[in-house]
């Protein structure tokens, strides 16, 4: 694969990059394979000159996505390369922010922990959907590894960075979870500390296996799955928020903030966009694309609140 990644999403300083397409995986729900085939990834140096075009077109964030990131170099190289890839892409001038998406958990491994602590541009940000946490709810949905080495592996991760903010998805109301199934998958989010939780409800992709796999769950309870969900993580993301306050934080700024001339508002290595929370920094004035120090004054369940260091 050596087509250009076309997707910009509107802001001059940021940009995803596509480092590979399709997927080796059989996830029980997903149809993605069936359409967009087996994993392909682009060679290096095409990703490379990518990078370089868009830092050149003012981009300073570079979002890489795949359908699993972790896979990235196999076909073409014979074994996985992300650490190599982020290595060179932090090569890249101009460029200042490098996010990892759609990690899939069991390629998480020690070289992929250690390129995000140590390597230069590498935001402390992964993005790992889990989809659920019950051992047999992950075998019903082909998923890797189980609720104990999930644990163990967050818990290495913020061993090796201890300011690392993961985020993660589950799926609700995948066929045959039961109450049981969704209370392991509650007591989970609650050990396990996730910085940022999508959820979403499962809805049937013909052609997958899993649209054949009964007893459905009716939408009222996927949906209350879902709410009881979502709240319960709110107190968690404020409580993670919490930590920050206090502290310095740099700040991407990406404009004026509502309501309010004296502000901006922007983001920090911890907000992936258009999905994770804002930081609004009071007294500055400082253009959008511009990166300035914050100190963190007020934490909410998404945004934070700071001032600006003069
Ligand atoms: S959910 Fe993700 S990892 Fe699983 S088959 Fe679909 S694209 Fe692949």
């Amino acid at each position: 694969m050596n087509s250009p990644t076309r997707v910009r999403m509107g802001k001059q300083w940021s940009a995803y990059l596509k480092i590979s397409e399709g997927c080796d995986h059989q996830c029980t729900f997903c149809a993605i394979p069936s359409f967009r085939g087996k994993h392909v990834s682009k060679p290096i140096e095409s990703i490379l000159e990518e990078a370089e075009g868009l830092a050149a077109l003012g981009v300073k964030e570079l979002n890489l996505i795949a359908q699993d990131s972790t896979q990235y170099g196999y076909d073409i190289y014979g074994e996985m390369r992300l650490p190599a890839l982020l290595e060179q892409l932090s090569k890249v001038d101009g460029i200042h922010w490098i996010r990892l998406f759609y990690c899939y958990p069991s390629r998480v491994n020690r070289g992929v922990i250690e390129a995000i602590a140590t390597t230069p541009k590498v935001c402390h940000y992964i993005d790992m959907p889990l989809q659920h946490a019950d051992n047999a709810m992950l075998r019903a949905m082909r998923r890797p590894m189980s609720y104990e080495g999930y644990i163990k592996l967050l818990n290495d991760f913020r061993q090796a960075v201890p300011d690392v903010s993961i985020r993660t998805t589950f799926i609700v109301g995948f066929p045959g979870e039961t109450a049981e199934h969704f209370a392991t998958l509650e007591r989970f989010v609650d050990e396990a500390q996730f910085d940022r939780v999508g959820v979403f409800e499962y809805s049937v992709e013909e052609g997958t296996p899993s649209a054949d796999i009964q007893p459905r769950v009716p939408s009222r309870i996927k949906r209350e799955r879902k709410e009881a969900l979502m709240k319960r993580q709110q107190g968690i993301s404020l409580a993670c928020n919490q930590k920050w306050v206090g502290r310095e934080i740099e700040v991407l700024v990406e404009g004026r903030a509502p309501h309010d001339t004296t502000s901006v508002v922007g983001r920090t290595f911890r907000d992936a966009p258009e999905i994770d929370g804002q930081v609004f920094v009071k007294r500055s004035a400082a253009k959008p694309g511009t990166f300035i120090r914050a100190k963190v004054t007020e934490a909410r369940p998404y945004d934070l609140f700071a001032e600006v260091i003069r």
